[in-house]
C-alpha cells in the first residue's frame, strides 16, 4: 500500500498483524521512543515476573532457589530462547557477560582455533567497543596477534592467509547497513578464516540463521530489540562443530564441569557452559527471559516485514521533508533503523524530543530513529517524519 497521508497510517495499525502486541509493554503515551534499539520499553510481564522471583522464590527459598527454581539453568535455558530467535539449535548458546565481555571472551577462542594465523581483520567504522575489545586482547592477552581495520567495503580483499579472525556487526550501529552474513562466512572460510559476529542490531528485528548461514561465532545484546532490560546480560554462541575445540580465557567455577565438586584445577564444561565463567545476574537474567518470550512468540517474517515497512516508510518521508537518509535504501541491506545525516545533528534532535519523539544522535552528524515493529506504529512514524520536517526548517 502506497502511504499517502496519516489516515493510511492509521488503517495500517489497524490492519496490523502485530498491532496487539503493542499491548504486551508498558509504554507512555508521550514521548514516542524511536530508540527500542538501544533500550527496549519493558515489557509488562517483567514486572510480574520479577516480583514473584524476589517473592516467592528469593524470599521463600533462598540459596536453595538456585536449584530449586532452576535458577543456576537459566543460562542455558535462556540461550537457548535467544538461539531459537538466532537460528540457533539448542545447546550453541549461553547468555553470559555483557556483549563487549563476551565479546573478548570469543575473541581469545577465536585465536585459539585458529592457531598460526596472527591478524584480527575488522571493519573500521565496527562498533567502539568492539574495536576497543580487540585492542585489548592483542595488548593484554596476545601481542603476538595483530588488528587489521579496514573499510567495510574493502574487507573481502584484505582476507589473507593469516587472516585467524574477522569480526563484524551484522547490522552497522550507525547507518543500519546490514551485511550478508551468509556470503562473508563463506568467504572467510575459503580464506581459513573464522568469522565472529556481532549481532546487537540484528536479533529481534532482522532474521538470523546463524546455523543456516554456517556461522561460526557470535555475540550480541539482550537490552535492545530482545526488551531485556537496563543493563541485560548478553548472549553467545559457538556452533556446535567448534564447541569441543572452543577454550575461553575467563575460566571461573561455572563454566567448570562439576562447580560443585570445588576441585584445585580447572576443567571445562562440555558443551556451550564452558563458556560460563561466574554467578549469572540473576534478576536481569529473568527479566531477559521475559523480553526474549516475548520476541519468540512472533513470526520473525512479520517482524521483518513490518521493520522494513516503518523503515522504508519513514526514510521516504524523511527524504520528502528535505532529511539527508544516508541507510541503505535495498530492503536486503537494511537493518532495524534509519540514520538521517545533518550537521547540526544535536539540535535536530532537541527539536525532536521537543515534539514528543526521542531519537538518538551519533556524533558528529547522525540522528538514529530506531523503530521496534513489536510497539512501533505506522502512525509514530508519519507523525516522527512530520516533526522532523518542522524541526528541519524551524
Ligand atoms: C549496544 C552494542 C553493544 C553492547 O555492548 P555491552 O558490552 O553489552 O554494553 C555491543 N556491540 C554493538 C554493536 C552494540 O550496538
Amino acid at each position: 500500500m502506497r502511504v499517502g497521508d496519516r489516515a493510511d497510517c492509521l488503517a495500517l495499525d489497524a490492519a496490523d498483524e502485530l498491532g496487539a502486541l503493542r499491548e504486551e509493554f508498558d509504554l507512555p503515551q508521550r514521548p514516542v521512543f524511536l530508540n527500542g534499539n538501544s533500550l527496549g520499553p519493558p515489557p509488562r510481564a517483567t514486572w510480574h515476573r520479577l516480583s514473584k522471583v524476589v517473592r516467592e522464590q528469593w524470599r521463600a527459598d533462598m540459596n536453595s532457589a538456585w536449584w530449586k527454581h532452576g535458577w543456576l539453568d537459566l543460562p542455558r535455558t535462556v540461550g537457548d530462547r535467544v538461539g531459537r530467535l538466532v537460528g540457533a539449535a539448542p545447546g550453541q548458546t549461553v547468555v553470559g557477560e555483557s556483549t563487549s565481555v563476551n565479546l573478548f571472551k570469543l575473541l581469545c577462542a577465536a585465536l585459539e582455533l585458529n592457531p598460526g594465523r596472527r591478524t584480527v581483520l575488522t571493519d573500521a567504522g565496527n562498533f567502539p567497543s568492539d574495536l576497543y575489545i580487540a585492542d585489548g586482547v592483542v595488548r593484554h592477552v596476545r601481542p603476538d596477534v595483530r588488528v587489521r581495520r579496514v573499510e567495510a567495503h574493502a574487507l573481502a580483499g584484505a582476507l589473507d592467509e593469516d587472516t585467524a579472525v574477522v569480526v563484524l556487526s551484522h547490522v552497522d550501529y550507525r547507518t543500519g547497513e546490514l551485511l550478508p552474513m551468509r556470503e562473508i562466512n563463506r568467504r572467510a572460510h575459503a580464506a581459513g578464516s573464522l568469522v565472529l559476529w556481532d549481532l546487537a542490531h540484528s536479533a529481534g528485528v532482522v532474521p538470523v540463521g546463524l546455523d543456516a548461514d554456517g556461522t561460526d561465532l557470535a555475540v550480541g545484546c539482550g537490552y535492545k530489540y530482545l526488551n531485556g532490560g537496563p543493563g541485560a546480560p548478553g548472549y553467545l554462541y559457538v556452533a556446535a562443530r567448534l564447541l569441543p575445540r572452543v577454550e575461553q580465557p575467563v575460566t571461573g567455577w561455572l563454566g567448570h564441569a562439576e562447580p560443585f565438586a570445588f576441585e584445585a584445577g580447572y576443567r571445562p564444561a562440555d558443551g556451550v557452559g564452558r563458556l560460563l565463567t561466574g554467578c549469572p545476574p540473576l534478576l536481569s537474567l529473568v527479566a531477559l527471559e521475559e523480553g526474549v518470550r516475548l520476541a519468540g512468540n512472533v513470526d520473525t517474517r512479520l517482524v521483518r516485514a513490518k521493520s522494513l515497512a516503518l523503515t522504508g516508510l519513514f526514510a521516504e518521508l524523511a527524504e520528502r521533508a528535505g532529511a539527508q537518509v544516508v541507510s541503505p535504501r535495498a530492503p536486503q541491506r537494511r537493518g532495524g533503523h534509519v540514520s538521517v545525516r545533518h550537521p547540526d545533528a544535536e539540535r535536530i534532535a532537541k527539536g525532536l524530543a521537543g515534539e514528543g519523539f526521542m531519537a538518538e544522535v551519533r556524533v558528529p552528524d547522525l540522528i538514529r530513529v530506531g523503530l521496534s515493529p513489536l510497539s512501533v506504529r505506522y502512525v509514530d512514524v508519519w507523525d516522527a517524519a512530520a516533526a522532523l520536517g518542522r524541526v528541519l526548517t524551524a
